[in-house]
């Protein structure tokens, strides 16, 4: 990693930065989001947040939903 933006949790931008990489990533899971944003970002505390953003992602919930019958 070369001189990544590191960024305080508390800053508006990280929720929008994950909300944002977290749909371009066609909707992947909070590892896989970590694992992209640390190519460019160092976010302190970032797998809490990112945990959150997935589990609150309409979105994902919709494409989660098994089927029923
Ligand atoms: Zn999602």
């Amino acid at each position: 990693m070369q001189n990544p933006i590191i960024l305080p949790k508390e800053h508006q931008m990280v929720d929008l930065l994950l909300k944002h990489l977290h749909a371009k990533q066609a909707h992947c899971g909070f590892k896989s989001l970590i694992y992209e944003l640390r190519k460019c970002f160092w976010i302190v505390g970032v797998r809490k947040m990112a945990k959150q953003v997935t589990s609150k992602c309409v979105t994902c919930k919709k494409l989660r939903r098994k089927p029923m019958g």
